[in-house]
């Protein structure tokens, strides 16, 4: 083929090691640094989960003098909370809400609401809060805040909602009702206007190990990392999701706290020690995770597990990363299709010009299906990139076989 010539072979693959070169330096790149808050967030305490489990778990926090901070259904429900259909509801008992009161006596526990019910209200997406009526949230929140704070006897300040989703009316009523913290995922609505703090989950246990390690060598300040937890985590609750033995987490707490400049901290005391937790960190934050959700997790910065206030040194790491990334995808499949449709317009002109219109549809429809959805996935984007990239390459076939055929 005379229009690919060794000189454009060499531009090629030196472009190509260029990028690949970027993408391995720039997610490896790591500076020695601070202290890192670590807070434990377990989830779903409620009339419905293994006490025994859960009486474990405590001692194992208090055996290593670990804080933690629980979750809690106050009235939990009796069937399914995947179920949107109406159905009977269990509230905490005496006796598991004692359990909290002996825990939180001893000051290693703090207590966060954990919804209402946690049942589900949408057929389409789980979640208890998002989408309903502000009077509907408040009334929830406020029942389930005062049935806690007079069964356990501590105030309930912290709310964490169901499957961390939520919606303004959310912040609204958090505000009108003295809380001061939502702690829920990475991205969400935000009150620019409202004292509340904002303390997402960043990673699970099977991430803590990784996340640990490389926020210790990252220069900036008051990172924090929250890992959130269940009872079907643990292989003695559920023996197809578990992840690990209550001895393993238990060796696990060990590790975390045997790390350099890590101090565990309930959320409550991370409110206290860590500044800046209102809602422009976490503006911040979102916007960096949406950055980095666009490259592969092989290659994002490890960084990406820590609550933080991303400082330049770190978006331009991730925009250098989100360019490298898919400049290297552009240029392969343009590449590719270029060659294959060059070799295809010689034996099938027809075929050639299917595999162009068949490429650019199916470009359209993605891109289509991305803004009706009104977000894109990181598989989305990858597909928009690559089906770009393979579009031109197979335009550009026809443009040099024409110019070929020409000379
Ligand atoms: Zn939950």
């Amino acid at each position: 083929m005379s229009f690919w010539n060794i000189d454009i072979s060499i531009t090629f693959v030196r472009t190509l090691l260029f990028l690949i070169g970027a993408l391995i330096i720039c997610s490896t790149q790591v500076v020695a640094g601070g202290a890192t808050t670590v807070v434990f967030r377990y989830d779903d305490y409620s009339s419905g989960t293994p006490a025994n489990l859960e009486v474990e778990l405590l001692n194992i926090f208090t055996k290593h003098h670990i804080p933690l901070t629980i979750s809690v259904i106050p009235y939990a429900c009796a069937v399914n909370c995947e179920d949107v259909a109406p159905q009977a509801l269990l509230p905490l008992t005496p006796a598991k809400a004692n359990v909290l009161h002996q825990a939180t006596n001893d000051g290693l526990v703090d207590i966060a609401l954990h919804g209402y019910s946690h049942q589900n209200n949408n057929p389409h997406k789980y979640t208890e809060f998002e989408g309903v009526n502000y009077k509907v949230q408040y009334a929830r929140m406020e029942a389930g805040k005062r049935f806690l704070e007079q069964l356990i006897g501590v105030p309930i300040t912290k709310f964490v909602p169901p499957w961390n989703t939520y919606d303004s009316n959310t912040l609204a009523a958090l505000d009108a009702l003295g809380f001061v913290c939502i702690s829920a995922g990475p991205a969400g609505p935000v009150s620019l206007t409202s004292p509340l703090k904002y303390l997402p989950q960043t990673c699970d246990i099977a991430d803590l190990k990784r996340t640990i390690k490389s926020a210790v060598f990252f220069a900036e300040k008051d990172k924090i990392i929250i890992v959130v937890f269940h009872r079907y985590d643990f292989v003695e609750a559920d023996r197809e999701r578990g992840r690990l033995t209550l001895s393993q987490f238990e060796e696990l707490l060990d590790w975390v706290t045997s790390q350099p400049n890590i101090n565990v901290r309930t959320l409550e005391q991370a409110l206290k020690e860590v500044a800046g937790l209102g809602p422009d960190r976490f503006v911040e934050y979102s916007s960096y995770r949406k950055l980095v959700a666009t490259i592969p997790p092989r290659f994002r910065p490890s960084i990406s597990g820590a609550y933080l206030s991303p400082s330049n040194y770190m978006k331009i790491v991730g925009w250098m990363l989100a360019i490298a990334f898919h400049l290297s995808l552009l240029i392969t499949s343009c590449v590719l299709l270029l060659l294959g449709n060059v070799m295809l317009v010689a034996k099938s002109r027809a075929g050639a010009l299917a595999v162009r219109w068949a490429l650019l549809s199916l470009l359209i429809v993605v891109l289509f299906r991305g803004c009706y959805g009104f977000t894109m996935s990181a598989d989305s984007i990858y597909m928009v990139t690559c089906l770009t990239g393979a579009s031109a390459g197979s335009w550009m076939a026809n443009y040099v076989r024409g110019k070929r055929i020409g000379t």
